[in-house]
Parts: C-alpha cells; sequence; structure tokens
C-alpha cells in the first residue's frame, strides 16, 4: 500500500549555475507517492530531461527533470502512473534521487556517476548496457524489466539456468 500525502512533500532548489536539486521539505516514509506528474510533454526521443516511460516515449515534466541520479536512489518513478515514490525513509532536507537506468534504456548524455555510494555503477549509459544482476536489485519500469527478461534469455541464459537445472 502506498501513502498518498496531502501536501508538497518537495522544493525545487539550485545547487550550483549548472544543476538543480529536488529537496525534501518533510520527512518522507518509504512508499509514499512524493509527487505525481499531472503535466507533461511527451517526445518521441530522449533528451537530458526526460524520464522515459515505455518503448520511443519519454516525458518532459519539471520536476522529474530536477532529480540527480544515484546509484543508492532514496526515490524510484513509477512510469505506470507518473508519480515520484520514496524507495526507503527520507529525511527532512535530504535531496531526492533516483537511479536513471531504472527508466532509461539509453541514455541522452552518459556521464560517470561520483555518487559515493558503495555500489556505485561508474558509468551511467542506460539499461541496456547494465548487467543483468544489477539492474534486478532496483525498482524497474516495465520497458527496463522487458528488457532483462530478453537479456535473461539471450546473453544472460547460463545465469538464468544456473546450477540446479
Ligand atoms: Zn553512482
Amino acid at each position: 500500500m502506498r501513502i498518498q500525502p496531502r501536501k508538497s512533500l518537495i522544493k525545487i532548489e539550485s545547487r550550483d549555475w549548472l544543476t538543480n536539486a529536488v529537496i525534501a521539505t518533510d520527512t518522507i516514509k518509504a512508499r509514499t507517492v512524493i509527487y505525481q506528474s499531472q503535466e507533461f510533454l511527451i517526445l518521441p526521443k530522449p533528451n537530458y530531461q526526460t524520464v522515459q516511460i515505455a518503448d520511443n516515449a519519454h516525458i518532459i515534466d519539471h520536476v522529474f527533470a530536477n532529480l540527480n541520479h544515484h546509484c543508492s536512489p532514496n526515490t524510484f518513478i513509477d512510469v505506470s502512473d507518473f508519480s515520484l515514490v520514496a524507495e526507503r525513509d527520507i529525511e527532512q532536507g535530504e535531496e531526492l534521487t533516483f537511479a536513471y537506468f531504472t527508466t532509461e534504456v539509453k541514455l541522452d548524455r552518459p556521464f560517470y556517476c561520483q555518487c559515493n555510494s558503495s555500489n556505485c555503477i561508474g558509468n551511467i549509459l542506460g539499461a541496456s548496457q547494465m548487467p543483468f544482476k544489477s539492474l534486478m536489485s532496483y525498482s524497474l519500469s516495465h520497458h527496463v524489466l522487458n528488457l532483462t527478461k530478453f537479456a535473461s534469455s539471450e546473453r544472460y541464459q547460463a545465469y538464468e539456468l544456473g546450477p540446479q537445472h
């Protein structure tokens, strides 16, 4: 069950002249729907501000566009209803982040992550370039999940079958 708050839990702050950050304005319990996008554009191709919601469908939303990446994120985007959901309990003042490869099959602008997480992936290229086993520890959008199913049937067949078969 998800918690539906009645007030805004976020603000957008500028972090430096290039980047913004989305900040929690209150404590947020795990599974809370922090934000739900009501107004967005759908584009056929990704850019650095879009979030992929399906094959060949990418949305621009002003909150999602300002969420930074983290390899141990405190939120995920549920692309089925355009909501931002708390992955764990979040403290007031904490920056909200999500793992870009949970929605993006191939990033428009790949980058080298320096999030200092113990399981930092390093080069962030998109789900299609991620090891299957690493992806499976995340809350994945359905189009990325389909990708891993394909991957499991093709590239990772040996892993899928395992020693028990
Ligand atoms: Zn990282």
